[in-house]
């Protein structure tokens, strides 16, 4: 297992076609996760669900929004974290019960889901998944006849770790941030969507408000439950709410560019961090280079700074998935030379100076290094724009180890031998901090300091 993404989920009520706009607002979160899709909607009266494996553009035909009319609804996108890569674990998860149909879709990790669930089987429940996100399920509706929203602010009383939840029932779509606010999630409003009235869209991203022609309305705050049915709006804020301590790999790696996170841009974020790199490690060059598609905006914000100029040189495969997914170390080593290529013309002969959003293996670096000098690069000058991941996530990125990670187990100048690079650099922890002028970020993978206590051997 590797260095696994996240999820991405999305919730709307009151529009027309909540399916078709899940479908819109989960196709501009794959990058989130490509492994399986869903989509649940509410017809009044019951809900329905169709998820499989696969895209979202694959998932999902034209028969199946047939099957799948109403005004609210709850979309997921899914790379495996916690649970196996099979059918069973594919989202939103929906049960029905005495009181009627709950359907969710988490994006995020439970720390404590072992005894949860071991406590939850222990009182007669049974599972169909080995998700952590049903337990969530199980745990609200084994309170649900105390009301939804009590059955709520118990489960999430319950569990510990990161989540952004969006819960629906057949009338009622709910949100949550964990009390850390980890992973991300934000409110829209679609104006117009049904007989002239505004819809509301909850969503992982911002760039899934946009994609449904919505107004980005705020993001959910760590620790709030949104509660949105006919009486419009309900916000609940857990007691013991907790620092804000937002996952910073959301900004180097996960987040689309077009996206903003409480209040920060993703892009402005990759330029910043770009141009603090160029501050603390510069080197002669010719040209400066990003890596596509998250190395991109650091690389402009690097060559803003140290005033070298700005090329493609890369071109990345469209049509592939992340690197990831090759099961094997040989098959993923390979797989860079499909997913990534130089442009002879903006390299040969030139001194260059490449940034990648992060190295992990280290596998996509070795390759790069050899793409780049095959192509007549002169000398590979190779930066990073977020320090060395020595520490495994258990917070939504699944790293079982630390000896995976190859900043864990070499030093620095043995990274750069290994990789092939005339120099290697990556931005300072300060640095990264110093960019985003403000520290609310858990930063877990670089400091092994988590924001929630790992009861996993790190
Ligand atoms: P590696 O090749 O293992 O060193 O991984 C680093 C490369 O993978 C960089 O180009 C990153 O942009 C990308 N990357 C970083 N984190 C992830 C992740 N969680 N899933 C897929 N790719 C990632």
């Amino acid at each position: 297992m590797g260095f696994h993404d996240e999820c991405g989920v999305v919730g709307i009520y009151g529009a027309e076609n909540a399916a078709a706009l899940s479908y819109f607002a989960l196709t501009s979160l794959q990058h989130r996760g490509q492994e399986s899709a869903g989509i649940a909607v509410s017809d009044g009266e019951t809900i329905h669900l169709h998820k499989d494996m696969g895209l979202v553009s694959d998932v999902f035909d034209k028969d199946h929004f047939e099957d799948l009319k109403g005004s609210v609804a709850v979309g997921h996108v899914r790379y495996a974290t916690a649970g196996g890569r099979t059918i069973e674990n594919a989202q939103p998860f929906l049960n029905t019960f005495k009181l009627g149909g709950i359907a969710l879709a988490h994006n995020g990790q439970l720390v404590n889901y072992e005894p949860l669930r071991e406590m939850l089987e222990d009182s007669g429940s049974t599972f169909s998944s080995t998700s952590d996100t049903e337990v969530i399920l199980k745990l609200i509706a084994r309170s649900y006849k105390k009301g939804l929203e009590a059955a709520v602010v118990n489960t999430i009383q319950l569990i510990k770790g990161s989540y952004a939840l969006c819960i629906m029932t057949e009338d009622t779509v709910i949100g949550v941030r964990d009390p850390n606010g980890i992973r991300p999630l934000c409110l829209g409003k679609i104006a117009g969507a049904h007989n002239g009235k505004d819809a509301y869209i909850l969503a992982s991203e911002s760039c899934a408000i946009d994609s449904c022609n919505g107004e980005f309305v705020r993001d959910i705050e760590p620790g709030e439950i949104i509660i949105i049915n006919k009486n419009g709006l309900k916000s609940i804020h857990l007691e013991e709410r907790t620092k804000k301590q937002t996952c910073i790999f959301e900004y180097v790696y996960f987040a689309r560019p077009d996206s903003v996170i409480d209040g920060i841009p993703v892009q402005e974020a990759r330029y910043r961090m770009g141009k603090v790199l160029a501050e603390e490690s510069p080197v002669e060059a010719d040209v400066v280079i990003g890596v596509p598609d998250s190395g991109i905006g650091a690389a402009q914000g690097y060559a803003r700074a140290s005033g070298i100029p700005y090329v493609t040189g890369i071109i990345k495969n469209k049509y592939i998935g992340r690197t990831f997914i090759a099961p094997t170390q040989k098959e993923r080593e390979n797989m860079v030379f499909v997913k990534l290529n130089a442009i002879r013309s903006d390299l040969e002969g030139k001194r260059v100076i490449v940034i990648d959003d992060s190295i992990v293996r280290g596998t996509t670096s070795r390759r790069l290094v050899q793409i780049l000098r095959r192509a007549g690069a002169k000398e590979v000058h190779f930066r990073v724009s977020s320090s060395p991941v020595k520490f495994p996530c258990y917070l939504g990125i699944d790293t079982p180890s630390k000896n995976e990670l190859i900043s864990s187990t070499h030093e620095l100048e043995e990274i750069r031998k290994e990789i092939g690079a005339d120099s290697l650099a990556f931005i300072s922890l300060e640095g990264m901090i110093k960019a985003f002028g403000e520290d609310t970020f858990c930063k877990g993978c670089f400091s092994g300091e988590y924001p929630v206590a790992c009861a996993r051997k790190v």
